[in-house]
């Protein structure tokens, strides 16, 4: 065992004053050098900011401010990964309750740690050192003090624990700084945002504390405009965000203040903010010959600790970052640095160090890793596991698993609080199984009685936490609802629990490199962008994706056409609808004449397919909670079927109608189903798209059904109008077949506490694992509010105001379709044709088939634009549009009527009024509808909404040639063009956007009356979005 030795350490931050500790348990003399006049480093933080106007920190007699940090800094990592093995904010209570503490409650920790272990008394505070140079056998270390000016000592040994989140790294590459007239500030000089107030800011950088500092910023400022290094962003405004956006990479920065981004997009701004990391600057160090720092790669350096030729007596600790466990690798480092000095621990030879090194620099080249992160871990996981075996110690598994949930969290959870709040509520998970299991290891008995007694205490725990996760900011009483969920907690409690350990493990699993997919996936999956280092990875650099993932590529590949076939088979139901609609328009031409019926027949005929698809959907709502959603879109089509084939065999107007109502609930069923199911197997950004498909397929059913008009109008009027309805029979065999392949919602899974299945689904339908996992998690807590048919009406007859929102938000939207009069348009446009002067029947049918192109053409359009620009927008595109085609249809029918130039400007604006039909209302009607419920009312609510959507059809459609003959065909379109201009406003005062939003986030959206109306995209913003979803992190 060799002598205590004489060691002088370089700093009291985290690293110092562990390496002093370590060294005095050792019993080596220690002497820690701190420059500053109290401990803590980093965590110690500095209102006084450096000088800006030095912002590439070229002086080197500047006055440094050691600590980069800002004033709100919450910690990144959970308490219990905030600490050492034997000393933890997990067991300090300092008065913040948080489990990501501020700042402040890590400098009480530090400073507790430093007086208990009595390093506080070999501290030399205001010691700067100046310099460290190789001496016989030591080292001089040389440093100055206000007072004394400059010293010298021998020492054996020295520790360098400096820190690295001092010297700015600034992004002097961007063409044009040079000559930037107006602020640059880096992030190191930020603390609070005020001076930022109504600004331009510019911010350069993708870590956390760009994420974090710019949403700061954002508060205050006019626009934040945040640049990303890496390739493929195209600008977007980021969710929940009006004033800000991500860019690409700066092209180029002019004098004037005009920044231009790759992407195409200039702005004038005022500030440009450099988030982009710290570089590692030993100025003290004279040994540049042995190690030094060369694009932040300190070498060369064994295992990151000792240069080998000046091995062990020089030894770095603290360069390591992206680590879960920052703390406690310190520690290790640490430790190991004593054991090694006090000869209890032995290094390999110089070579073999050497050898080691190099062997590193070889892999990180191998894997195209840039110098630049030669310490960080991301890609050396197993580093700090190899420390601790050299130490002897273990970092628990515990802490292995936190990191590896944080981390899953990190990726998946776009709203930074909602990241750090759903953690907190997964720990107290974690903490409640824990405790489960110590009782029932103990003994089993006491573990019932602890189920029994206990269980509702210990899920009340958890179920707050949820309860506050979702009601967000909710200023209602929830105490009926937080009961409800108590209560079911306790009946589901195994089973997710089982679920949740499953997960846990599985994320453990996936602690090193992990990516979320190349640009365009992480775009189009409407994600922040998580890189697995930015977690940890304070130094804030722009890390570029050095790792391209071609299996998740194939998997998010795979992912979206099975779910776009999934869409597509859900959807055939809705061709029934549509072609039914579509067909009865022209087939009742050829049945008046076949079957002698009258006006008000033809009428009843037409509307009761509305008023009777109500019965569908009422039933639809409860059939499919008890079948599951697939297996009642299977019967709705069997419904149909018999429906149509009676119909088609029709001999009398009676039996007509038998058929029609036959069909008319198979239909109702069908179509409240098919949104529903959409929603549920969908990933978040591609669910408005995948939702509105049962409106394509409505339209594309209503254009077969013209066609079919016009391609069987030749034949005779006894045989044509049944050929034309028997048609309508073949799209529910493509139903029947599409039954045994698509799979079952995973949302009714899990109500029916099918778990299991639930995931597999998940894990089909989402591109990235981690993803399907997070929206298990979330179905399983707000399947948690589940609580039975009967509570379900109970709770939308006597509705909450969020629900009442809901509800008014729903139904309203759903009844606006069609008392706007599109049904009119859709099933008379041959009459409205005709009253115009249109006579000729094929010219009738041809021009009704026109119809019926523009409707399906402009819902394709619809398709494309809604999950980039939003429903709100689009809502409004639509039912202004359709105002203006109404108001022209009333002035042609009363003005030009049975002129040339008045049939042709008819036929224009009924193709104009259902393009914007199909734009807009159309198809977000049923996306909105299907969205905004919890899952515990969804399938209910939406078939109350479907109700409120078939009772204005009907009456629409069965009053429409009556009002028509009363008032005159112009008169009726007056009466649309009002209610249609009552729809505009309705969409501007009840229509939250939630576009990006996942459909647990919608659901607390609505729970709080200002969040409503807030959370909404003003139209202006539309100009300002482009075709892209990627979005940033934000989160800290
Ligand atoms: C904005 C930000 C947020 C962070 N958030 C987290 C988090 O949430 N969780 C986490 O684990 N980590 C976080 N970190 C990382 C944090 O820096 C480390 O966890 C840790 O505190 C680093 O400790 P250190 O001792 O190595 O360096 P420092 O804390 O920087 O300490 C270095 C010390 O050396 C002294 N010194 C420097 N030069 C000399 C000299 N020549 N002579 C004498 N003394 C000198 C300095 O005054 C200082 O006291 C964050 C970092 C930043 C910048």
């Amino acid at each position: 065992m060799t002598d205590s030795l004489n060691v002088a350490v370089i700093g009291a931050g985290t690293s110092g004053l562990l390496t002093a500790r370590e060294l005095i348990r050792e019993h080596h003399r220690v002497t820690v050098f701190e420059k500053s006049n109290k401990l803590g480093g980093t965590w110690l933080y500095e209102p006084r900011v450096e000088s800006d106007d030095d912002v590439l920190h070229l002086d080197p007699n500047r006055s440094v401010v050691h600590s980069s940090l800002y004033s709100s800094l919450r910690t990144n990592l959970p308490r219990p990964l905030m600490g050492f093995s034997d000393y933890s904010l997990d067991d300090k209570s300092y008065g913040d309750p948080r489990t990501f503490p501020g700042h402040e409650e890590v400098l009480k920790l530090l400073q507790d740690f430093a007086n208990e272990f009595r390093v506080t008394e070999v501290i030399r505070f205001n010691s700067e050192v100046v310099r460290v140079d190789s001496s016989d056998g030591g080292f001089v270390v040389e440093w100055k003090t206000m007072e004394v000016g400059s010293t010298e000592e021998v020492f054996d040994a020295v520790v360098v624990c400096n820190g690295h989140h001092t010297e700015p790294q600034v992004a002097d590459d961007v063409p044009g700084i040079e000559e930037w007239s107006r602020k640059q500030v880096h992030s190191h000089n930020y603390r609070i945002p005020e001076p930022y107030r109504d600004q331009v800011v510019v911010v350069i950088g993708n870590g956390p504390s760009a994420l974090d500092i710019s949403q700061e910023i954002a508060t205050v400022a006019k626009e934040v405009h945040l640049s990303s290094r890496s390739t493929n962003v195209k600008v977007t405004m980021l969710d929940g965000y009006k004033n800000m956006w991500q860019h690409s990479k700066i092209n180029r920065v002019y004098d004037d203040g005009r920044v231009v981004f790759q992407d195409g997009y200039s702005i004038e701004a005022n500030v440009i903010l450099h988030c982009t990391g710290y570089k590692f600057h030993f100025p003290f160090l004279k040994m540049n010959n042995i190690v030094r720092a060369d694009d932040n790669r300190v070498g060369p350096l064994y295992k990151h600790v000792f240069p080998p030729l000046l091995a062990p007596r020089l030894a770095f600790v603290g360069l390591t970052y992206n680590q879960g466990v920052l703390f406690r690798m310190f520690e290790l480092q640490s430790k190991w640095v004593a054991l090694v000095l006090s000869g209890k621990l032995l290094l390999p030879s110089e070579d073999e160090m050497l050898a080691d090194v190099y062997k590193h620099y070889q892999e990180m080249e191998e894997n195209g890793i840039p110098k630049w992160h030669t310490h960080s871990l991301a890609f050396k996981s197993e580093y700090v596991d190899w420390l601790a075996a050299q130490v002897g110690l273990e970092i628990e598994d515990r802490l292995k698993e936190i990191f590896g949930k944080l981390f899953a969290y990190y990726v998946s959870h776009p709203n930074p609080n909602g990241f750090r709040d759903l953690f907190q509520m997964l720990l107290m998970e974690k903490e409640l199984e824990l405790e489960k299991e110590s009782v029932r290891k103990r003994n089993p008995i006491p573990y019932a009685v602890w189920l029994a007694g206990n269980g509702i205490g210990i899920n009340s725990k958890v179920c707050l936490v949820r309860w506050k996760w979702n009601w967000n900011a909710c200023k209602i009483p929830k105490l009926p609802f937080f009961f409800a969920t108590v209560c079911n907690q306790t009946q589901i409690r195994s089973k997710w629990e089982d679920h949740l350990n499953e997960f846990l493990f599985r994320t453990v699993g996936n602690m090193g490199v992990q990516e979320t997919g190349d640009d365009e996936t992480k775009g189009a999956k409407n994600k922040f962008r998580r890189l697995d280092s930015e977690l940890t990875d304070y130094g804030d650099d722009d890390l570029e994706v050095v790792q391209y993932n071609h299996t998740q590529q194939e998997k998010s590949k795979k992912a979206r056409k099975y779910v776009f076939a999934c869409a597509v088979f859900a959807s055939l139901n809705n061709v029934l609808l549509g072609y039914d609609v579509g067909v009865m328009s022209g087939a009742i031409i050829f049945i008046q004449e076949d079957l002698k019926i009258t006006e008000l027949q033809e009428e009843i005929l037409i509307g009761s397919l509305s008023v009777i698809s109500i019965l569908g959907s009422l039933a639809g709502g409860r059939i499919s909670d008890a079948v599951g959603r697939k297996w009642s879109m299977g019967l709705a089509a069997i419904i149909f079927q018999i429906g149509a084939a009676i119909m088609t065999f029709a001999p009398t107007f009676q039996f007509l109608m038998v058929g029609r109502l036959l069909a008319g609930v198979g239909i109702g069923f069908g179509v409240m189903i098919a949104p529903v199911y959409i929603a549920e197997i969908s990933p978040t950004i591609s669910r408005g798209s995948f939702t509105s498909f049962p409106e394509i397929f409505i339209n594309l059913g209503i254009l077969l059904g013209y066609v079919s008009n016009y391609v069987f109008s030749g034949l005779s009027s006894h045989i044509n109008w049944r050929i034309m309805l028997a048609v309508g029979i073949l799209p529910s065999i493509f139903i029947a077949f599409a039954i045994f392949i698509i799979p079952e919602s995973p949302r009714w899974l899990v109500m029916q506490n099918r778990v299991d299945e639930a995931r597999s689904v998940l894990l089909k339908t989402n591109e990235i694992d981690s993803e399907a996992e997070e929206r298990l998690s979330e179905i399983l807590v707000s399947a948690g509010a589940n609580t039975g048919d009967t509570a379900v009406w109970q709770e939308l007859l006597t509705p909450t105001p969020p629900v009442r929102r809901m509800l008014l938000t729903g139904i309203g939207i759903q009844c606006f379709q069609q008392i706007t009069g599109i049904d009119a348009t859709v099933y008379y446009s041959p009459a409205i044709l005709k009253t115009a002067g249109l006579q000729d029947k094929s010219n009738l049918l041809a021009a009704t088939v026109a119809v019926g192109i523009s409707k399906t053409a402009f819902i394709m359009v619809a398709i494309l634009v809604i999950d980039k620009v939003g429903r709100k927008p689009l809502l409004f595109v639509s039912t202004i549009g359709m105002t203006f085609c109404l108001c022209g249809l009333a002035i042609c029918l009363a003005l030009f009527n049975k002129t040339a130039i008045g049939v042709g400007f008819v036929i224009l604006l009924v193709c104009g009024n259902v393009a914007f039909f199909s734009i807009g209302i159309g198809p977000i009607c049923g996306v909105l509808t299907s969205e905004i419920f919890p899952l515990r009312l969804r399938a209910q609510a939406f078939s109350l909404g479907a109700v409120g959507n078939r009772v204005c059809s009907g009456i629409v459609a069965m009053s429409f040639l009556s009002v028509s003959h009363a008032i005159s065909m112009a008169g009726t379109f007056t009466i649309f063009t009002m209610i249609s201009g009552l729809s505009v406003i309705f969409v501007y005062m009840f229509v939250p956007e939630t576009k990006g939003k996942s459909l647990e986030q919608i659901e607390s959206l609505f729970g709080n009356e200002h969040n409503w109306v807030e959370d909404e995209i003003e139209l202006s913003d539309t100009q300002r979005l482009v075709p892209n979803q990627e979005k940033l992190a934000f989160i800290q």
